[in-house]
């Protein structure tokens, strides 16, 4: 086979069938019709037809060596720094596309997978309960049938201290409850999994943690209609249909789900490993998922604070308030978290280097940097553009009031100095959607906690940082004497 399209892409995924419950109803019927999920849907199916427009379809796909078939940029593993470039170039293409609103455009699970095949299948070899040729054969189907996949790596939120140990009849994480000669049996549930039951597949793997219980050190993929397998929906925040009164969460709300598992059966060629603590500290924390993940986000971010700044100078100049000193300050404020970002993407490929499997891997200390960074500033943009909108924030009638009989007033009192009254609501309220709208701050949360806690990542980078040079002239200049 070869990439989609987005007619390819909705289809496959209505005959899945996948159980999806949505405010206490199991989903009948075609998934891509549904009210919550038209909208994400009609765009990720847009994805999928802009990797064969003509324009850009070199920039997009690649031609597979071992039989020429077409695939999507995103399956490529890199081996050159220009192969790097090549995919930056291809997810820039699908962030604009989506102004870096949707977190989980395709390449992103795309390059998880990418990056696990091009690593943890060489470092499970060997090791007891592990079949790395299973990731590779996963990856190799998800290639050449152009798959869509979410993941789950957290456990339920019951007790976060660090001495808790599940021990509860039923598990309430999820769990290998049985090995036989099919497969294994899980038993639990995960959270969460953005657009869970609305891809092709459910990667699902273990976060390490302190006290992991074996029965939990796991991972695979399955499709997302494995028997037994639900996705329990939150609230949709889809504020309606209209683009403008919803420019955002009418085309990116993309769901969340908690994933459950009854009695899940994952077929042993599914299963990359089980009942393997270590495997799963090395399946995260040895591979190179981080450096090809973190790559694949810093780019949608730097395209996603472009959005930012354009949306802020637009209501600067719209109400005329640029001449304050503390708006140009706010407005800096933007400029240098996304001129930051883009230098740190530049040292990251620029610094890149061949590993020992012969991929080509992007530095990981810039990408850590920006993955501590862009955590703490983007909440602060979002803070900037309610300062920035103040009382403009509010004042937001919809499209119907525009349709009546109090136009001219509307017309008369909400216009501003160079811009008709519809058009400042129009700006305005794609503003309070990216800000204040429940899409908006689910967008806040997202980019807090979605590569994980902010507060953990800083340890880690503060664990794997080399500082020993620095303390060496700190001991040098101590140790010299008058
Ligand atoms: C919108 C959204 C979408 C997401 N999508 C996905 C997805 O698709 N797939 C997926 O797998 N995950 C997803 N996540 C989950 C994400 O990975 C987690 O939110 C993140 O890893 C933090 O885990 P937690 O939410 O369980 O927080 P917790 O671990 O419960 O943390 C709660 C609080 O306690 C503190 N804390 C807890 N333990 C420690 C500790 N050991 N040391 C210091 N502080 C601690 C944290 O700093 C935090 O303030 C998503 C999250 C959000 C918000």
């Amino acid at each position: 086979m070869s990439i989609i399209n987005g007619r390819d892409f909705i289809e496959r995924l209505n005959k899945m069938e996948n159980e999806i419950w949505f405010d206490g109803e199991k989903i009948k019927g075609k998934i891509s019709e549904h009210p919550a999920f038209k909208g994400i849907l009609k765009t990720k199916a847009s994805l999928y037809d802009l990797q064969n427009s003509q324009d850009i379809k070199n920039e997009m796909t690649f031609l597979l060596p071992e039989n020429q078939n077409t695939i999507g940029l995103s399956y490529l593993q890199p081996k050159t720094k220009e192969d790097l470039k090549r995919r930056r170039k291809m997810i820039e293409h699908w962030a604009r596309h989506t102004h870096g609103m949707m977190g989980r455009s395709p390449d992103y699970m795309n390059t998880v997978i990418m990056s696990f095949a091009s690593s943890t299948a060489y470092i499970l070899k060997g090791k007891e309960n592990c079949f790395p040729e299973n990731i590779q054969s996963v990856f190799e189907n998800a290639r050449e049938n152009d798959l869509t996949f979410t993941h789950t790596f957290i456990t339920p939120q019951v007790n976060r201290s660090e001495s808790y140990f599940e021990n509860t009849k039923e598990p309430i994480s999820a769990k290998v409850i049985e090995r036989n000669e099919k497969g294994i049996v899980i038993k639990g549930a995960r959270l969460l999994a953005t657009q869970g039951g609305l891809t092709d597949e459910v990667f699902v793997y273990t976060a390490p943690h302190r006290f992991l219980d074996p029965e939990e050190a796991f991972a695979f993929s399955i499709p997302s209609n494995t028997k037994g397998l639900k996705f329990i929906c939150r609230e949709s925040f889809v504020g309606g249909e209209s683009f403008f009164n919803h420019p955002l969460s009418s085309r990116y709300e993309e769901m969340d789900s908690i994933v459950v598992f009854d009695h899940v059966l994952v077929p042993w060629d599914r299963v990359f490993f089980y009942d393997n603590v270590e495997a799963s500290t090395d399946f995260m924390l040895h591979s190179s998922f981080h450096h090809f993940a973190t790559h694949q986000v810093l780019i949608r971010q730097i395209v996603k604070t472009e959005f930012i700044l354009g949306v802020a100078e637009l209501l600067v100049n719209t109400i005329n308030v640029s001449g304050f000193q503390h708006i140009q300050e706010k407005l800096s404020e933007i400029i240098i978290g996304l001129e930051t970002m883009k230098a740190l993407l530049e040292k990251a490929e620029n610094d890149s280097e061949m590993d020992e499997w012969g991929f080509m891997r992007p530095s990981i200390i810039p990408l850590q940097v920006a993955s501590n960074i862009f955590p703490k500033i983007y909440p602060r943009f979002s803070e900037i553009i309610q300062i920035i909108g103040a009382s403009g924030m509010i004042s937001l009638p919809t499209e119907s009031a525009f349709d009546s009989e109090i136009r001219s007033e509307l017309d008369q009192y909400l216009q501003a100095d160079g811009m008709n009254a519809e058009n400042r609501v129009k700006l305005f309220r794609l503003a309070w959607d990216l800000t204040m709208s429940s899409f908006g701050t689910r967008q806040t949360q997202y980019e807090r906690y979605f590569f994980g806690d902010p507060i953990r990542l800083s340890s880690n980078l503060y664990k794997s940082y080399i500082k020993d040079k620095h303390v060496e002239e700190i001991r040098g200049l101590l140790n010299q004497k008058n």
